[in-house]
């Protein structure tokens, strides 16, 4: 098991298949000059493969979910998919994307065997979007996300981040959007993990603004910890149900306690937490020839080092040298 000294285990297990993306997300990458891993730095599919199956069949990983920068630009991602669908015991998994290609892509990746999906959209006018990913690519998400439960993948999740000034106002929208549509909404605080190191706290959406904005439509009901278990989200039932809204506060209700995740970089670096400013090598121990049982305890270790929390909330805190797209959100 991936078990740490304050007693949590991971089995969610996170995998970063790319630091690059064709969008621009301000939260998250500067416009420009953002510098890519070099391809021979990146896993290659078989050793992707070869970490799941350590993870799945050695460690207890149970659920596993592809991510990045954006994973569909990984050519083998398929592929990948249906390799990780054949281990014993067959993982759960999930994909977080922008959306973009998941009309091509979405009906291969569920006869691949994914699960679900989390799409991000922040926004439904499409002139935010382009301020807010400075690219026009609006109407693929929405293609995207209805190829995604036309095809069966279900849930569909859809991610907003809110950014004051610019789409802070669209929250009641989306959610009304979302219920009508059979999307599941989440609401991610803004972290500090964007490449330009320009996150402030007094400058972003609260967990508590986004609730108190959605309460003047809606009747928000908690569903309560047995249900959350360790999923970052806290749930509330919208207007009685059945359609439910999430709100993933992780900078001002932080969920670190029950966090179950462990992480792996598109560069096969084990990463404990987001916020971590350590990693962990896998991909030397892989290309030494090393066999399984050695990157097992390995990566045991590594988990064996998680701090108790991100520490956010410590005036010493230092953001992480990599940004989201690098560490895989
Ligand atoms: N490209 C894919 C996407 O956008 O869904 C997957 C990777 S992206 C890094 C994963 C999630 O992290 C997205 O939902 C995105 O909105 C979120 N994200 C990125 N930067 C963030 C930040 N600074 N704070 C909070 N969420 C962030
Ligand atoms: Fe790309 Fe996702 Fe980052 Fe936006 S949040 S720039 S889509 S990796």
């Amino acid at each position: 098991m991936l078990i740490d000294t304050y007693g949590r285990v991971a089995t969610d297990l996170r995998v970063s298949l790319t630091d690059r993306c064709n969008l621009r997300c301000t939260y998250c990458m500067p416009e420009e000059g953002l510098q890519w891993l070099a391809k021979p730095d990146l896993l290659t599919d078989d050793e992707i493969v070869r970490l799941i199956r350590v993870a799945v069949t050695q460690l207890g990983v149970g659920e596993v979910r592809f991510t990045g920068g954006e994973p569909l630009l990984r050519p083998g991602l398929v592929s990948i998919v249906e390799r990780c669908a054949a281990l014993e015991p067959r993982p759960r998994m999930s994909l977080t994307t922008n959306g973009i290609g998941l009309q091509r892509t979405a009906r291969a990746l569920k006869d691949a065997g994914l699960d679900r999906v989390n799409v991000s959209l922040d926004t439904l006018r499409p002139e935010v979007f382009q301020t807010l990913t400075r690219r026009k690519r609006h109407q693929d998400v929405l293609d995207g996300l209805e190829a995604a439960r036309a095809a069966g993948l279900d849930p569909v999740k859809v991610n907003a981040v809110l950014m004051p000034g610019l789409n802070d106002d669209e929250a009641p929208d989306l959610l009304a959007w979302a219920v009508r549509n059979g999307y599941e909404l989440r609401f991610i605080e803004q972290m500090p993990l964007d490449a330009q190191h320009g996150w402030t706290r007094d400058g972003m959406v609260t967990a508590g603004d986004i609730l108190a904005t959605l309460r003047t439509r809606f009747d928000l009901t908690p569903e309560g910890d047995e249900v959350r278990g360790a999923a970052p989200a806290e749930r509330w039932l919208v207007d009685g149900g059945p359609a439910r809204v999430g709100v993933i506060a992780s900078v001002t209700r932080p969920f670190c306690r029950a966090c179950d995740r462990t992480r792996l970089t598109a560069d096969g670096q084990v990463r404990t937490c987001l916020f971590a400013r350590e990693e962990s090598d896998l991909r030397g121990a892989l290309r030494a020839g090393e066999p399984d049982e050695e990157i097992a305890r390995l990566w045991k270790l590594a988990m064996w080092g998680k701090k108790a929390g991100s520490g956010l909330d410590d005036p010493s805190f230092l953001q992480p040298d990599r940004p989201m797209s690098a560490i895989g959100g």
